[in-house]
């Protein structure tokens, strides 16, 4: 039973339960515990009430629903199998990583089947002549670049939780990282995948090691598709031989206005540093608290920072490195530090990749939000975002890939004062809607999933919205796979656009819009 809530798939209020427990799911259909466990191994289905709360949540803990069902398969054939007793079962099934998601997309439906990758971890080919790797999707991002390090490889997409989070995860969310601005995003890297479907058919996407083969390119729309659309049980990754010289330098300046100026100059000046990275005072004084960097002694007056990576063959580098050194200086930097050695270089990352986890040294509670600007207009967002904050009586600390555009403003809150919560998450709606009114968007790597679904309807038109959910039901027109996520309006497929119509499926009791 499809259950949809009226006006929005799942509403933000009936999905947070701060501090209590979500509502009990509906026991399995019978006989579906056993014909699961014989596909998978009865150890590797879960059902019982107290283990299947770790899969309540990803990593945004604010929205909690409790599964029928956890299963976890080894094999695409085995992914074949549940899948078609998931389907004969009528329950929806919601992909899962390492839930380090940011946007409730590993979220589970009420009644739903969550199927858990965790075990698929084989890295199943490395093929150096053509740059090619094929792994399961359960291996670890930076498993991948530990595998390939002796040889001189790596793999490019670095979200900060790369260390945790699993290829699958970062081809459904098409997932970022502070050196996507020169490499590209995960989309750039995926060059196959196999994904089965909610029927359970097995459909090979992408060339493999062909270049540009005909036909539309499917498996662009699949990265990115936040598990709508199957599950992805292979994935062809491109790897690439590690860079021959890496210069890293941290900007200071008095403010974000002269930092963002900086970046727009360097991207303008042809220069495509490795990353460029911006942090405000807020989030430097996060990082100075956790890591021990000792940027506010230094710069006692320090308003942002820029760190900067270059990289690629030696002579390219120090020529790159050196214009872009200048740029900053003209930019107005206070100064530009060049790490003392690579123990020094290893702290500045630190610094950068901890801000998030170091806001809990500013407040009890904060929510990370993600959109994109273009970067031109930095300065000009990070003002309005801060007048806003100060106009709600909050504090916003901004870290984020400014080489892209991608901010990431953390509201930080304290949920034990009355109100607050509330106050920081109408903030964080507003400075998604800035980022609209900028010409942005409402994400830039951390997917729409349950989070952000109310706002796609903002962003996109009825018709655009409409030829997605196409899109979406040529795979699955059940909408049997991760319901309830990425679109706005509780449409099945088949709908027609215009009034809300009775859909077949609620006609024959199959679906309910509540
Ligand atoms: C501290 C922190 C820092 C982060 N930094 C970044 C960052 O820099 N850049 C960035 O992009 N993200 C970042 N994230 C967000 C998150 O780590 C990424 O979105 C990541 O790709 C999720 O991977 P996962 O394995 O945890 O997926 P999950 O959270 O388990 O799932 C994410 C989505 O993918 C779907 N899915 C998972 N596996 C499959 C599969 N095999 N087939 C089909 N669908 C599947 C799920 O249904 C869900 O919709 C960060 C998160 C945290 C907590």
């Amino acid at each position: 039973m499809l259950a949809l809530a009226s006006g929005e798939l799942m509403s933000h209020s009936s999905l947070r339960a701060p501090g209590s427990d979500p509502p009990p799911s509906p026991p399995p259909p019978a006989g579906v515990v056993a014909r699961m466990a014989a596909i998978v191994g009865a150890a590797n289905v879960i059902s019982d009430a107290a283990d299947l709360r770790t899969y309540e949540c990803d990593a945004l803990t604010s929205f909690r629903a409790r599964p029928t069902l956890v299963v976890l398969p080894a094999s695409t054939d085995e992914v074949v199998g549940v899948m078609k007793v998931a389907r004969d079962a009528g329950m929806p099934v919601v992909p899962r990583g390492a839930g380090t998601g940011l946007s409730g997309g590993a979220l589970p439906t009420p009644g739903s089947l969550v199927l858990a990758l965790s075990r698929m971890t084989k890295i199943l080919e490395v093929d150096f002549d053509n740059g090619l790797m094929r792994v399961q999707p359960g291996v670890i991002n930076l498993d991948v670049s530990r595998h390939l390090g002796p040889a001189g490889y790596y793999y490019a997409p670095d979200p900060s939780s790369q260390s945790v989070c699993t290829i699958g995860g970062n081809v459904a969310e098409n997932s970022g990282g502070a050196h996507c601005l020169k490499y590209g995003f995960t989309v750039n890297h995926v060059r196959g995948a196999r994904l089965v479907t909610a029927d359970g058919d097995v459909v090979d996407l992408g060339e493999g090691g062909v270049l540009d083969s005909p036909g539309y390119d499917l498996l662009g729309v699949l990265v990115g598709s936040e598990g709508t659309l199957g599950v992805v049980t292979e994935v062809v990754l491109r790897i690439l031989r590690r860079p021959e010289a890496t210069r890293t330098f941290l900007a200071a300046f008095p403010s974000t206005d002269e930092a963002g100026r900086c970046v727009s100059e360097i991207i303008g000046s042809g220069i495509v540093p490795a990353a460029i990275e911006m942090m405000d005072r807020l989030a430097i004084e996060a990082a100075v608290k956790a890591v021990g960097v000792d940027w506010l002694e230094r710069w006692p007056d320090i308003g942002a920072a820029l760190l900067i990576d270059v990289d690629g063959p030696r002579a390219e580098v120090e020529h790159t490195a050196r214009e872009a050194l200048a740029i900053a200086a003209r930019a107005g930097a206070i100064e530009v530090r060049v790490p003392d050695d690579e123990d020094e270089r290893q702290r500045m990352w630190k610094g950068r990749k901890s801000a998030f986890a170091a806001m809990g040294r500013l407040a009890p509670n904060y929510i990370v939000q993600d959109g994109v600007i273009p970067r031109t207009e930095i300065a000009r967002v990070l003002a309005e975002i801060e007048q806003l904050a100060g106009a709600a009586g909050l504090r916003v600390a901004n870290v984020f890939h400014a080489g892209d555009g991608n901010l990431h403003p953390l509201v930080l809150y304290d949920a034990r004062v009355p109100g607050q919560e509330r106050k920081a998450e109408d903030l964080a709606a507003e400075i998604l809607r800035i980022c609209l009114r900028y010409g942005g968007s409402i994400t830039g790597e951390h997917g729409v999933g349950a989070d952000k679904a109310p706002y796609m309807a903002e962003m996109f038109g009825e018709d655009d919205l409409e030829t997605m959910a196409r899109v979406r039901c040529a795979f699955d027109p059940d909408t049997m796979c991760n319901p309830n996520k990425v679109f706005p309006t509780p449409r099945l497929c088949g709908d027609r656009p215009g009034p809300y119509r009775t859909h077949a499926t609620e006609r024959d009791g199959r679906a309910d819009r509540g």
